[in-house]
């Protein structure tokens, strides 16, 4: 970016865009060097004008939610990280019939959740205890324990590489294993979700299920960035890691966790570079012994040299 575009992008955003801001702050792992951009996007005309100038401009831009599935690289990102704030959480009842709730993409999932519960929503519980926003978990279609969230979903909205509003069907919607199918540079708003009506008992009860079952087989004390790897098809990357004997393994500050084998730890000073370094030494160690090559669920990004 030269100073004359960041010169345009203050113009647009005002105090809500810094320069140089430190990713770890912006990651759970707490790795990752300076984005060279950060906005924080709290309207959405904002959002829209500032989406369409950086396609215009050719700037690389990153959606970013609570980073709770993201490696950042230790020379940081080029271009500009968009984070969506809380304000573009609303969450609003469309039809109380149908129990059709739109959710705002920054509205994070246990806030969510919370309204659920106090509503006496059910469809969504299995997601509790996963610390990204709606929109993060969307991108990333997040599931646990058999279920996804894609199968909730009535439609989406976006906003386009030239910053217009569009809905999406769900008939139109790709989800996939721990993926939806949008077009590059899309940002997902906001999501028309179908419940059902349900007891706050049995909802609370279900949470507090899914919730005791993460603390008692994840490293929730550490940084992290939840599961490293995809499961690969009727196996889990779990138990192939633990196999290999590779449970503690560590490598500078980043430690495979002795709790569960396909979650890597921040013991406090790891650098991406060590994040790194250990699925590499996992990816081919599983591919010699079982033959097998684990794809990395998280999603790795900025500059590589
Ligand atoms: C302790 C722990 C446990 C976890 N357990 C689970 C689990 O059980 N199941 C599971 O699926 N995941 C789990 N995760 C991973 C992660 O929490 C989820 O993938 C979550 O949904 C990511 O949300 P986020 O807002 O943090 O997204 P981010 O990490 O910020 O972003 C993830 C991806 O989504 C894209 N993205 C984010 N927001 C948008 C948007 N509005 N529009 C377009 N693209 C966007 C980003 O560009 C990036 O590619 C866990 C993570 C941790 C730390």
């Amino acid at each position: 970016m030269d100073s004359n575009q960041k010169n345009i992008l203050s113009k647009i955003a005002g105090s809500s865009i810094e320069f140089e801001c430190p990713m770890s702050q912006y990651t759970t792992f707490r790795v990752g060097g300076p984005a060279e951009a950060l906005y924080r996007a709290s309207d959405l005309i904002t959002l829209q004008k500032m989406v369409s100038i950086l396609n215009q401009e050719k700037i690389p831009y990153l959606i970013v939610g609570r980073g709770s599935n993201l490696l950042v690289r230790d020379k940081g990102i080029a271009g500009v990280v968009i984070v969506l704030e809380k304000s573009l959480g609303a969450i609003e009842v469309k039809d109380k019939n149908s129990l059709t709730i739109f959710v705002g993409a920054g509205c994070s999932i246990n806030t969510f959740l919370t309204m659920c519960l106090k509503s006496g929503w059910s469809g969504l519980e299995f997601l509790a205890g996963i610390p990204g926003t709606i929109g993060g978990a969307l991108a990333m279609n997040a599931g646990a324990f058999g279920q996804e969230i894609g199968n909730n979903v009535q439609k989406i909205d976006l906003i386009d590489r030239q910053g217009q509003l569009l809905t999406r069907d769900k008939n139109s919607l790709n989800f996939h294993y721990r993926k939806l199918m949008i077009d590059q540079g899309s940002v997902i708003i906001g999501c028309y979700f179908q419940l059902e009506g349900q007891s706050k008992l049995i909802i609370q009860k279900q949470i507090t299920n899914y919730l005791k079952k993460r603390k008692l087989t994840q490293p929730l004390d550490y940084p992290c960035a939840g599961s490293i790897f995809k499961n690969p098809a009727n196996d889990y990357a779990g138990r192939l890691i633990e196999e290999a004997g590779l449970k503690g393994t560590i490598l500078g500050g980043a430690m495979i966790s002795e709790k569960h084998a396909n979650f890597i730890i921040n013991t406090g000073n790891a650098l991406a570079k060590d994040v790194s370094s250990l699925i590499t030494l996992v990816q081919e160690a599983i591919e010699n012994r079982q033959g097998i090559k684990l794809q990395p669920e998280i999603v790795v990004v900025g500059k590589e040299v």
